[in-house]
């Protein structure tokens, strides 16, 4: 079954911005038929709560989004990310943030990317690092081996986009006096969730396109179908910036149900409809406006 999904971080009340994202992954996997699923992403373990995805999931209700079982939440599916990773090709990585600034600072680094430092060291050499941050009670990352230098999606807005593939983080280093691993990482977790429920559609912010290439490139890895993807431009401030919870009253709670949702379907191009159903009759992705949407 073809679905879409919404997959939001719960690290507090969802904004205006991500609201209004909700509302066009659900518009566009049900306007093509697809099931469209609630994912809770909280494997930050210290950002997220319980009571937040709680919250998240009502606002999302009230605004009339239906959704189809289970809501999946990836703090529970560790096994299944274990079971990811055991099929890719990885390495350790000792950096700390502070190296890898260091070393993207060289000629030849490429902005942004992570610059290499661990991908082709010797044994002895790990043995010496892993040992130095054994002594500060840390345990190692483990990066993706890419082989791969770029790759190509497609997205309904923006059409073929070819970016950058990065040795991106798959599990975040440890605390070792705790024996514990760390974290898994967002962009393994994501791409595995969504081969995994067989969402074939990724409706979420422009901020994530630059991430689109190398998931897709995990996913095809991984041997999962690479997702469509659609790209929709962010709720931004007065200043042109991202809109955040500082920006003043943007959460559903915070507006109001009937000001939010009217904020909503005018800025998708809607304005005036009055209900979720409705606008699933009258939803035109080519009428959604392709600039960042200013609030005011
Ligand atoms: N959890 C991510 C966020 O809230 C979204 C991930 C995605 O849609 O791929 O920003």
């Amino acid at each position: 079954m073809a679905a879409g999904r919404y997959a939001p971080s719960p690290s507090g009340d969802l904004h205006l911005g991500n609201l209004r994202t909700a509302v066009l992954a659900w518009l566009f996997a049900r306007r093509s038929g697809r099931d469209f699923y609630l994912r809770v992403e909280d494997i930050d373990s210290e950002r997220s709560s319980p009571e937040s995805a709680r919250r998240q999931i009502t606002d999302l209700s009230s605004l009339g989004l239906d959704y189809d079982p289970p809501v999946v939440y990836q703090s529970e599916r560790g096994a299944l990310y274990e079971e990811a990773l055991a099929r890719l090709p990885v390495y350790e990585c000792y950096c700390t943030r502070r190296d890898i600034r260091e070393a993207a600072s060289a000629p030849h680094a490429r902005p942004g990317m992570y610059p290499g430092t661990c991908r082709d060291l010797t044994e002895e050499q790990r043995a010496l690092r892993r040992h130095e941050l054994a002594e500060a009670g840390r345990m190692p990352a483990l990066r993706l081996r890419a082989s791969a230098r770029e790759w190509t999606v497609r997205d309904v807005y923006h059409g073929e986009v070819t970016g950058p593939v990065d040795d991106v983080i798959l599990r975040r280093g440890g605390n070792l006096n705790q024996a514990q691993a760390g974290d898994w990482a967002y962009n393994l977790a994501v791409v595995v969730d969504d081969g995994e429920q067989g969402v074939d559609q990724v409706v979420r912010g422009d901020d994530l396109l630059s991430s689109a290439p190398a998931q897709a490139y995990l996913a095809h890895l991984l041997g999962y179908v690479e997702p469509a993807y659609v790209h929709v431009p962010l709720v931004v401030n007065a200043l042109g910036q991202r809109l955040a919870k500082r920006d003043g009253a943007v959460t559903l709670r915070e507006m109001g149900l009937g000001a939010a949702w009217a904020e909503i379907v005018r800025s998708i191009g809607c304005e005036g409809v009055g209900s979720a159903a409705e606008l699933l009759e009258v939803f035109e992705p080519k009428g959604l406006p392709r600039e960042p949407w200013v609030w005011r």
